[in-house]
């Protein structure tokens, strides 16, 4: 839950795109919170879900319009009726395995789908009046992936080069270098966000935390790429959602922000732990860790993620607000407690 009002104090009608996502589902929830009014737009691929918005269906600040990022002719419309003072856009195909079996979707949604929605989101905000335009945000939720990998030492920051590895990394690349072209040849007030990996509530079973927890419970056996070496930087989405808020409040147009958790995991270390805070939970279902399987590594495999967020910190004071071992235990326990929703 959001514990402070908006900075400003002030009521914002934010479109938001891939709210029946995981991150969308849980950002809308943080923005009705904050006393906003969300126009849920989303196309409900086979990665939205419904039910991640059970609960706001009836609830007057929310609107949840089916609809395709790419369909120019309903995004203009969209705009012209619910006129949007922020958007923040996360609608994207979103998983790397599956931009290495078929990468077209991914330049379909991530590249063109953005490019249609930045066109369409220029058309309104250059026939706003001179406060509401000053006053318009274009939030890009991005990813740390579009930097490539790292080795064992150093982080990303907001100087790091674009060099994506995967075809998902290279298409959320392309989109953010759309929102930039747009910043500099228009003057369109975007900002880009490039967050850390994100676990917590509704997360789609086929990523890595999910697989892990659904795995173990259905005594299935909990796949582990390669050696499990790879790092990755961990952050619980609320905290990512209140950096989001946080960015689209207070941050600089043009500018980038790097979010993330200071909070890295070796894969294999992080199944592990699941597997004991499972264990906490379960006691009497033995040890999960022995359903441990190493497999084939993915194609590609980034090594190593790490953000360095010293420069959203200072410019707009975001920290993530959980302890991060307190945080894995409540995602583990949200999907303990939430059968219903990923069986
Ligand atoms: P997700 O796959 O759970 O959700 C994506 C949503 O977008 C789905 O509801 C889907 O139906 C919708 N969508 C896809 N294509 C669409 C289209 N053409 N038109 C309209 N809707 C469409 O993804 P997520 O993990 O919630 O990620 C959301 C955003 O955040 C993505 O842009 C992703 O790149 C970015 N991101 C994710 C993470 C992470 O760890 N999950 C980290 C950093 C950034």
């Amino acid at each position: 839950m959001v514990d402070r009002m908006t900075e400003t104090g002030k009521e914002r009608a934010v479109m938001v795109t891939g709210g029946a996502g995981f991150i969308g589902a849980n950002l809308v929830r943080h923005l009705l919170a904050a006393g906003h009014r969300v126009l849920n737009v989303d196309a409900l691929t086979y990665a939205g879900n419904r039910a991640s918005l059970a609960g706001l269906e009836g609830e007057g600040n929310h609107e949840f319009v089916q609809a395709d990022i790419t369909d120019e002719a309903a995004m203009r419309g969209l705009f012209e009726r619910f006129r949007p003072q922020w958007v923040i856009h996360l609608a994207a195909e979103s998983h790397v395995d599956r931009s290495i079996l078929g990468p077209m979707k991914f330049v379909r949604s991530n590249i063109v789908g953005t490019a249609v929605l930045l066109q369409e989101a220029l058309g309104y905000w250059r026939g706003l009046d001179e406060a509401a335009s000053r006053d318009f945000r274009w939030v890009q939720v991005s990813t740390d992936e579009v930097f490539g990998s790292l080795g064992e030492n150093g982080k990303f920051d907001e100087g790091s080069a674009y060099d994506p590895r995967s075809p998902y990394a290279a298409s959320k690349a392309a989109g953010d270098h759309l929102v930039r072209a747009w910043w500099h040849t228009y003057g369109f007030p975007a900002l880009i966000t490039n967050c850390s990996n994100n676990h917590g509530p509704f997360q789609h079973p086929e990523k890595l935390i999910p697989t892990v927890i659904t795995h173990a419970l259905r005594g299935l056996p909990i796949p582990v790429y390669g050696n499990g070496t790879n790092t990755r930087d961990w952050l619980h989405v609320q905290d990512h959602c209140d950096a989001l808020l946080r960015v689209a409040e207070a941050g600089t147009p043009g500018k980038t922000y790097l979010i993330g958790g200071g909070n890295e995991w070796r894969n294999l270390d992080l199944v592990r732990g699941i597997c004991r805070w499972l264990r906490e939970l379960l006691p009497d279902e033995g040890d999960f860790s022995r359903l441990i399987t190493f497999v084939e590594d993915r194609p590609g495999h980034d090594f190593r993620y790490a953000v360095d967020p010293t420069n959203i910190r200072r410019e707009l004071g975001w920290t993530p607000k959980r302890d991060p071992e307190a945080a894995f235990r409540e995602t583990v326990r949200w999907y303990v407690e939430n059968r219903n929703w990923w069986g």
